[in-house]
């Protein structure tokens, strides 16, 4: 059973541009390195994700995000002026994913593992840091997972 943490702090985050930028203010899940095809291609490499109740998370800026319908359960918000991606949504659940890389520093957050690793592409090895691995979904094991 994953477990949250970051109970009380609050934390910030913004796209490049600032056209997008927002507070959480609830607890937020351990950060996760996301290898599926899908994050690939919108991060580059993976996807670093921490996770909010939609409830939490309080606009400052939203003029730019808009939002692709990435498959059939899910969308990803990004903004459309920069192209920062920053948040993936499972369609009909209450929490959103967060793009790690969108928060301001220092984020008190630690990675809690890799998932999707059966998707990694061949220019990239997964380096041998003893945290959990998950060729698809952790299926909630892992703090941070994005498909619970
Ligand atoms: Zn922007």
């Amino acid at each position: 059973m994953a477990t949250d943490t970051n109970e009380t702090k609050e934390l910030h985050g913004s796209c490049l541009c600032k056209g997008v930028s927002y507070t959480l203010s609830g607890a937020v899940r351990e950060i996760s390195h996301c290898y599926c095809s899908q994050c690939r291609r919108t991060h580059g490499l993976m996807g670093s994700y921490t996770r909010s109740n939609w409830d939490d998370v309080h606009f400052t800026n939203k003029k730019t995000l808009q939002w692709f319908r990435s498959s059939d359960s899910a969308e990803r918000g990004f903004c459309n002026t920069c192209g920062s991606s920053l948040f993936w949504h499972r369609l009909d659940s209450g929490y959103v994913a967060i793009s790690a890389g969108t928060l301001d520093q220092p984020t008190g957050l630690k990675v809690a593992g890799h998932i999707y690793t059966d998707d990694l592409p061949d220019y990239y090895s997964l380096p041998d840091d003893g945290m959990p691995r998950y060729g698809t979904t952790s299926d909630g094991k892992l703090d941070g997972d994005l498909s619970t």
